[in-house]
């Protein structure tokens, strides 16, 4: 949107345009989930593996597992819905 049109727009249809465009973003997460929040640390899930897990991440050999970014590149099979999550911590 222009600055001139901003400027010309009452508050409440700048509001709703708002609205419009948080709809926009949640849906493109929903189809697209390449991130998830934790609130601690995850060890990656690899027997013998102490690294600290980046990912939550199906592996090609099925199951799901924190992974450290080694062994989500060796074994991960992707990000977004249905493959794995980048994993954001934000302790509280
Ligand atoms: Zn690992």
């Amino acid at each position: 949107m222009s600055k001139l049109l901003k400027k010309v727009l009452k508050p409440k249809e700048l509001y709703g345009e708002v609205e419009a465009d948080f709809g926009e973003i949640e849906k493109h997460l929903f189809d697209d989930l390449v991130e998830v929040v934790v609130h601690r640390h995850h060890e990656c899930n690899i027997p013998g593996c102490y690294k600290e897990a980046l990912y939550d991440a199906k592996t090609i050999h099925g199951p799901w597992g924190y992974l450290c970014q080694e062994h989500f590149d060796a074994i991960g099979i992707g990000l977004g819905m249905g493959k794995g999550q980048r994993l954001i911590v934000k302790e509280i």
